[in-house]
């Protein structure tokens, strides 16, 4: 958990936002996620309901799920974050929660990954060879449970 107050934006600067508190930050190596960004892999920050708020703009969305949605700028197509309604998610305050893509921080050095999700989804050539605990799927363990190379 990180208490500190995040900002960030898109390349456009169109479109800004908050984050009150960081619960968790995840390398995600699915193939969505692949996709959805251009990047071999993405970072994402996960923020309970209550904790992320838009500053300024509106994002464009795109439905990803029966439960989700994905906001981008619509001037400069930055992704920006995917909005998730779950009931009973141990994130989920006011019954959603985000996931904001790292890089669109304005200070993403301080935001650092801690765990890798989706692992069997990794692509060969990109090599990561750090002590962070790696699981398949998104089966993640709690951040209070989690020991290096778990899988
Ligand atoms: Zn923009
Ligand atoms: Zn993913």
């Amino acid at each position: 958990m990180m208490e500190e107050r995040f900002k960030g934006g898109c390349v456009c600067g169109e479109i800004r936002y908050e984050i009150d508190r960081i619960f968790d930050v995840i390398y995600c190596h699915c193939n969505r996620c692949r996709r959805g960004t251009g990047a071999p892999v993405v970072v994402t920050a996960q923020v309970a309901g209550d904790s992320f708020r838009l500053t300024k703009g509106s994002p464009t969305e795109y439905r990803t799920s029966a439960s989700g949605r994905s906001f981008f700028c619509g001037k400069c197509g930055t992704g920006l974050y995917g909005e998730y309604s779950k009931q009973g998610h141990p994130l989920a305050a006011n019954g959603r929660y985000f996931s904001v893509r790292t890089g669109t921080l304005d200070e993403p050095e301080k935001v650092s990954p801690q765990i890798h999700q989706f692992v069997e989804s990794r692509l060969a050539w990109f090599d990561t060879t750090d002590a962070l605990p790696r699981v398949k799927g998104n089966t993640l363990p709690h951040p209070t449970r989690r020991t290096p190379k778990s899988l």
